[in-house]
């Protein structure tokens, strides 16, 4: 791990920045879910994991309550998780069909996983001066990754906060839709895509399944692959 991504996660995990978001970290170590009741939760902000020369970034919303809150690492020991990484998996960008702790061995292969908000925020829904707040962290993710090609945004949320980026950044006044699948060529041949989350609603209403996710992953994947 480099030295910017080592004091990056330094400030990450020891950020107080979001009142409101500390509170509800506090409430979920006082009332854990009865399943993890002998586990030691993490119970601090969640920092990126992967591989940061990496040319794909998965960003989610934020780390889920009895998920990354308790184990410590982005989309680990829940759902959503366990969907998303046999998805993964399929693809060949994770070495295993699994994400349970954070010693299980995972890797993976030309992407590093983030989310847009480090904390967990009541019923999955971040005030806008907590993603502002936040924003500063995942700059810096995108800043450090120089060999960046492709940003796939899970869900809404980390769609905008993609667009919000490159809005700042650099000289985009077109409008973008989050759709699933949808493509857009920000700037330096970089590309944002959309992708529903993989969260069991939309696991639980066909919105998302596992072929859908996966042949999105694979064509990026060739994609890249047609690249390089
Ligand atoms: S959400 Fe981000 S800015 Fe707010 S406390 Fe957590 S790490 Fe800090």
């Amino acid at each position: 791990m480099n030295s910017e991504i080592i004091s990056l996660n330094k400030k990450i995990i020891n950020c107080n920045k979001c009142p409101r978001l500390i509170k509800f970290r506090k409430k979920i170590l006082k009332n854990k879910r009865k399943k993890y009741i002998n586990d030691k939760y993490w119970g601090k902000p969640i920092t990126g994991f992967g591989d940061m020369r990496g040319e794909i970034l998965f960003v989610g919303l934020a780390p889920a309550a009895h998920g990354a809150t308790r184990t410590g690492r982005v989309f680990t020991g829940d759902k959503s998780s366990e969907f998303l990484y046999r998805c993964l998996y399929k693809a060949k960008i994770s070495n295993q069909n699994t994400s349970e702790h954070i010693n299980d061995g995972l890797k993976l292969n030309n992407a590093f996983i983030t989310a847009a908000l480090k904390c967990v925020p009541p019923e999955d829904k971040p005030e806008k001066k907590e993603l502002i707040n936040c924003f500063q962290y995942f700059e810096k993710e995108i800043s450090i990754m120089t060999n960046l090609k492709v940003i796939i945004a899970l869900g809404k949320i980390a769609f905008d906060t993609c667009i919000q980026f490159y809005r700042k950044n650099h000289n985009l006044n077109y409008k973008f839709i989050f759709k699933h699948g949808k493509r857009y060529e920000l700037s330096n041949k970089l590309t944002l895509i959309g992708c529903y989350h993989p969260s069991p609603r939309n696991v639980n209403t066909g919105r998302i399944n596992e072929n859908k996710m996966t042949n999105l992953f694979k064509k990026v994947k060739d994609d890249l692959n047609f690249m390089n």
